[in-house]
């Protein structure tokens, strides 16, 4: 018998819960021993290792309610997963109710209207190949296996976000089911609370089962990236920096810091270019023209093609450990603590990201929506991977250490989607100046705290 996290047994009547709720779903419902429920368990992050008492494989909304309004009758805990790809790991429980949407894909295009409804099951891959057939798309991530919905829902920054703003400013409406296990649709005219929350409050106030996205012309774009050997480092960071500070809202570049598979540190800046290819020509030709780069190129390319390019650096089942914060200035000083650490990283596929909000994304009102950092900064990110278990300590160690060292240059705030499971104590910097009314939608919609397994917002005591 599974045991839940504080200590309730799984027992007779749980199990005949479970059988009768096999009975009328439609979706797949697994229990430990099954088939499938080995794989369906696993997340993309390997340190994960929980074992929830049922899988619900939705096949659509009725699925959701259903499963909601069992886990609330039983007071069992429930997770939800869309992509998997959470690093802390939130879409699994231990014991509980496992809610997992990832087999619902459905999506329509409009192309008249410019936008789309897709169900939250879509990794961001099958979302672009869908609009990208009308030459559309919207601002995600940038790596095609994440999930739509835990991106979109914590904020989403990608390759658009200059010119079309984060992934949730896109988000026009959302299909919603409710603690009580009641469907409604969030939009700017109807349940407008509930709107402003899930653009940045993450997966905390219900079941999202579709989101409908804004979409913009995107076809061709500028893109690719620059790589500088350890003697350019501290130079192609400062460069780095500064080209991307006086960028056009059509430019959204990345930084990243590795070690070559010899050990050596090397410096990529990444860009993409959403506007008139001659006009991109002219805007990049000095990133172009820096430095002496070991390798890499900028060119035209089919945004789906940008999209798919960094997926093989992150293959499912890894070991991850991250420690992330919004950086403003990348100062000199900054530059040299990352380097020092650089030089030590233990493991071939750990990286530093210095992932750039820009722009429209930028310059939304803090308060417009729950996504409260508004400004020109850099995501970063010590993107921690390692294969073997064995290792774990070390990395985490050396993780923990390169993240305390580059305090002192970091801001408080840190992205919600990047935060491990042990950050509860930052989770209200992830929320920021809107923690306080996230707390009171909270109470409204989700008074009992059902959903609470994610970075959790207390409902504001009423
Ligand atoms: C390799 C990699 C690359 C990444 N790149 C980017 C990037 O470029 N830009 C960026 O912004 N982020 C990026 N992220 C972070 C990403 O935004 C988060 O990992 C996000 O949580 C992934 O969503 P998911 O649906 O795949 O994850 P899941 O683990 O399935 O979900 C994470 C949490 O979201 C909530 N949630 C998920 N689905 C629903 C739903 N349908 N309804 C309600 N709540 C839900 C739940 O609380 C869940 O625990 C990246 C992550 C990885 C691992």
């Amino acid at each position: 018998m599974p045991e839940e996290p504080d200590g309730n047994v799984w027992g007779a009547h749980d199990a005949d819960v479970t059988r009768r709720l096999a009975a009328s779903f439609r979706g797949e419902l697994l229990t430990p021993g099954d088939r499938g429920y080995g794989r369906t368990r696993r997340v993309f992050n390997g340190m994960i290792d929980r074992r929830p008492s049922v899988i619900l494989r939705c096949s659509g909304v009725a699925d959701v309610m259903q499963g909601v309004r069992v886990a609330r009758e039983q007071e069992w805990p429930v997770s939800i997963r869309g992509g998997g790809h959470g690093v802390a790991g939130n879409a699994v429980c231990d014991g509980g109710l496992m809610l997992d949407l990832s087999g619902m894909k459905g999506m329509h295009v409009d192309p008249v209207r410019r936008m789309a409804q897709g169900q939250t099951g879509l990794l961001l891959g099958e979302f672009d190949h869908e609009t990208q057939a009308f030459g559309l798309a919207t601002t995600l991530g940038v790596v095609s296996l994440t999930g739509i919905a835990g991106l979109t829902l914590g904020g989403g920054l990608g390759w658009l976000n200059g010119k079309y703003g984060l992934a949730c400013d896109n988000v026009l409406a959302a299909d919603v089911v409710t603690a009580d296990g009641e469907f409604l649709t969030a939009d700017a005219s109807e349940n407008e609370d509930l709107y402003w929350a899930l653009r940045g409050g993450g997966g905390n106030f219900g079941v999202v089962t579709a989101l409908t996205y804004q979409l913009h012309p995107v076809t061709t774009v500028l893109a690719g990236g620059l790589t500088f050997p350890a003697e350019q480092a501290h130079d192609a960071l400062r460069f780095y920096h500064q080209f991307a500070s006086g960028a056009p809202d059509e430019l959204s570049m990345g930084g990243s810091v590795s070690r070559d598979p010899e050990g050596h540190v090397t410096v990529s800046i990444t860009a993409c270019y959403c506007g008139p290819l001659d006009e991109g020509e002219r805007v990049l030709s000095p990133l172009r023209g820096f430095g002496r780069p070991l390798g890499g190129e900028i060119v035209p390319l089919p945004y789906e093609a940008l999209q798919c390019g960094a997926d093989v650096s992150f293959p499912r089942g890894r070991q991850h450990y991250w420690k992330s914060s919004y950086l403003r200035d990348l100062t000199d000083e900054a530059i040299d603590v990352l380097l020092d650490f650089a030089a030590t990283i233990p493991s071939p596929f750990t990286g530093i990201g210095l992932q750039q909000m820009t722009g429209v994304a930028s310059r939304v009102d803090p308060r417009a929506t729950a996504f409260a950092h508004r400004d020109r900064q850099y995501d970063f990110l010590i993107l921690s991977q390692w294969e073997d278990p064995v290792d774990s300590d070390r990395n985490i160690e050396w993780t923990r250490r390169f993240f305390e060292a580059m305090s002192p240059h970091l801001k408080e705030a840190v992205y919600v989607n990047n935060l491990g499971d042990q950050e509860h104590d930052r989770v209200r910097a992830a929320y920021g100046v809107n923690y306080d009314q996230l707390a009171a939608v909270k109470a409204r919609y989700d008074p009992e705290n059902i959903f609470r397994l994610n970075h959790n917002i207390a409902p504001a005591v009423r």
